[in-house]
């Protein structure tokens, strides 16, 4: 569907984590010698390339099928806080006292000097939910005490996709808040959630499953740590069709999985 060009310097490079690009073509050049290519079989040995190089500036160019992908990467290298997805929390920011904080914190604020930061929620909104009065930050990130959902700029336009940190579309949420009912994720938005974002997980008889991307549209199931066990399916539908927990199939038992999530 087209093309992505960053122009990241070394630092902000190797400040990122690389391995949001491993399900899609991507190409690492250095800026001033286009010639050489850092792409390695495997994230860490790219990474290891950079390093090792002389350039101070690259030239990433990743190409994708479906917008979402896009999101979900400029969503992991921009890497806002959330409780769910610590892995990421890479980021921080200068603040003017000079001091560089990391913005896991929700309350947003600098603990040295006080400042508050873009990161910290404070701007009146309403929940597109439940109507609620809510507060978000200067990215437009935050999430509703009332009934639960998480704000992002992207499930207001894309109202009936499934977009991180959500796990249900809006319209969805919409549709179930005001039926009383919680806003679990049927297994097709689990799914979807999952193409969105390439990792994805729930437990089930106290034991934990995840999912994670693999080459185009492949998934690998992982379970553990007693029993333990891995399978792999060829793309959603054959997830749907095929994946099994026991003699049980997921689609079969999905009512009674509990806490799916973004890994
Ligand atoms: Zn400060
Ligand atoms: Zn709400």
């Amino acid at each position: 569907m087209g093309y992505v060009k960053l122009y990241p310097s070394k630092q902000e490079i190797l400040s990122l984590d690389l391995s949001v690009f491993k399900n899609l073509k991507y190409l690492i050049y250095g800026f001033y010698y286009q010639q050489e290519l850092f792409n390695a079989e495997n994230i860490a040995q790219t990474k290891e390339n950079i390093k090792k190089s002389k350039e101070s500036k690259f030239i990433v160019y990743f190409d994708f099928k479906k917008l979402e992908q896009v999101f979900n990467i400029v969503e992991k290298l921009s890497s806002k806080p959330t409780t769910q997805n610590k892995s990421f929390s890479i980021a921080n920011y200068k603040c003017d006292c000079g001091h560089y904080i990391s913005i896991d914190a929700d309350n947003g604020s600098c603990p040295v000097c006080g400042k508050d930061s873009h990161f910290k929620r404070k701007i009146k909104t309403k929940c597109p939910v439940c109507q609620s009065r809510c507060l978000k930050d200067h990215y437009g990130n935050g999430k509703c005490d009332n009934c639960g959902w998480q704000f992002d700029k992207y499930s207001n336009k894309f109202r009936s996709r499934v977009i991180y940190p959500n796990l249900v579309s809006l319209n969805k949420a919409r549709n179930l808040y005001s039926e009383n009912k919680p806003m679990k994720p049927d297994l097709n938005d689990f799914l979807e959630a999952f193409e969105f974002y390439g990792e994805t997980g729930f437990d089930y008889k106290n034991i934990g499953f995840s999912l994670f991307a693999k080459n185009e549209n492949g998934i690998e199931f992982n379970w553990g740590p007693e029993p333990n066990g891995t399978a792999y399916f060829k793309d959603k539908q054959d997830f749907i069709q095929n994946a099994k927990i026991g003699d049980e199939y997921v689609r079969d038992i999905w009512d009674k999985v509990e806490n799916p999530c973004y890994l």
